[in-house]
């Protein structure tokens, strides 16, 4: 794999870039800006190496049609903020018409509409790739956390692009493969959260690896049906029902003690299972955590949540990987957060949910494969 960080300036230079990069982000709180602060390296490297031209692409969320809602551009003066730099937001989301913008644009730094708003770009579409490939000299990924899926401006553009890792991308790497080759122990993954297909596969993935299962969220109720307990309404995967039989027995899944219900449904650990738990986190050495523990946007439901991240960050002895868009957006559970986080050198928060454990798991990741296979 290439990566950006090796080019010499004078390759860079006068040169036009597509960089991919992941703003799937809810506007709202400080906390959010994590995944935002992550881009800018990159775009700040090219600035100096005196790029011609940036061209920003992104999704944001899964519109099925051009639902402004989703539009980017609320992003181009948060960017012209951290960049110092003009950003031109081009809204054009049919092909044709956005070339022609790009082209037209004498700005340094453009950002374009929703990725997902043009029809190919999840169909992996190479004709759609083509031409936005036409419209730059070189390709960077720096969206580790979209990686995972083979989209368009993901895989596909690296056939027509001399294609780059970005600084992110290479962050991410560095981080995840370490804390993986160590092979230190007590190793803990905690999983919750809603999406529980990426994040119950990680059990079979790790399940050598890992040391103790702490299960909360979406996860743990997809285990508590697997037992034939009554779960009510409460949120699991039935399709995942089958594949947690197969671990009932096993000693390193642990499953909630006791619960906070409220009308029939299960919306957070309760604190004899946040003692247990933040024992097992005291005692571990290396910890992968994603998903929350509960619906930790109400606060009577947020205490698993934030006793996890009290357990985590009083951990001085254990390398520790945090992911996912919502669990790092729980951080501001924590009085202080950014400090405490800033000086916890061996924490790394991961840009990547989904992305990150699919990483950790040895899965191979379209976008990754897409940049190594690149000429
Ligand atoms: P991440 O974005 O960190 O990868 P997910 O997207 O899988 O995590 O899930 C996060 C969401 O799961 C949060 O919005 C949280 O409110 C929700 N959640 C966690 N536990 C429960 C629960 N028991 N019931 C309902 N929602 C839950
Ligand atoms: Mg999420």
């Amino acid at each position: 794999m290439k990566y950006l960080r090796t080019i010499q300036k004078s390759q860079i230079r006068g040169k036009t870039f597509l960089v991919r990069v992941d703003l799937n982000i809810e506007i709202g709180g400080d906390e959010n800006l994590f995944r935002l602060d992550a881009i800018i390296p990159t775009l700040l490297f090219l600035i100096k190496k005196e790029a011609k031209k940036i061209i920003i692409i992104s999704h944001r969320g899964r519109p099925s049609n051009c639902d402004k809602s989703l539009s980017l551009d609320v992003f181009a003066p948060i960017i012209s903020k951290k960049t110092k730099k003009p950003v031109d937001f081009i809204s054009a989301y049919r092909i044709g018409a956005l070339v022609k913008a790009i082209k037209k644009s004498d700005a340094r730094i453009i950002l374009i509409e929703n990725i997902r708003f043009f029809n190919g770009e999840e169909k992996n579409d190479p004709s759609f790739a083509k031409a936005l490939a036409k419209c730059a000299d070189i390709y960077i990924n720096d969206a580790f956390a979209v990686s995972h899926r083979a989209n368009a401006s993901l895989v596909a553009i690296t056939k027509y692009l001399p294609s780059y890792a970005g600084l992110l991308i290479e962050s991410e790497i560095k981080n995840l493969d370490a804390i993986m080759k160590k092979n230190i122990h007590p190793f803990t993954v905690i999983i919750g959260g809603a999406k529980i297909a990426d994040k119950v596969k990680v059990i079979r993935n790790l399940f050598e690896k890992t040391d103790s299962f702490l299960l909360g969220g979406g996860p743990a109720n997809t285990f508590f049906a697997a037992r034939g307990l009554p779960i009510g309404s409460s949120l699991f995967d039935k399709e995942y029902v089958d594949f947690a039989k197969k671990y009932l027995d096993s000693k390193k899944i642990h499953l909630p003690i006791d619960t906070v219900v409220h009308k029939n449904s299960i919306l957070d650990i309760g604190k004899h299972t946040i003692s247990e738990y933040s024992k097992i986190i005291n005692k571990s050495k290396a910890i992968v955590w994603n998903g929350p523990m509960g619906l930790f946007q109400k606060k009577v439901y947020s205490k698993g949540t934030e006793n996890i991240w009290n357990a985590i960050l009083n951990n001085k002895k254990a390398i520790i990987v945090v992911g996912g868009g919502e669990t790092v957006a729980s951080l501001r559970l924590i009085k202080g957060f950014r400090n405490k986080v800033l000086k916890k050198s061996d924490l790394f928060i991961s840009t990547g949910g989904g992305a990150t454990l699919a990483y950790l798991s040895g899965e191979k990741l379209p976008g990754i494969e897409a940049l190594k296979s690149n000429r």
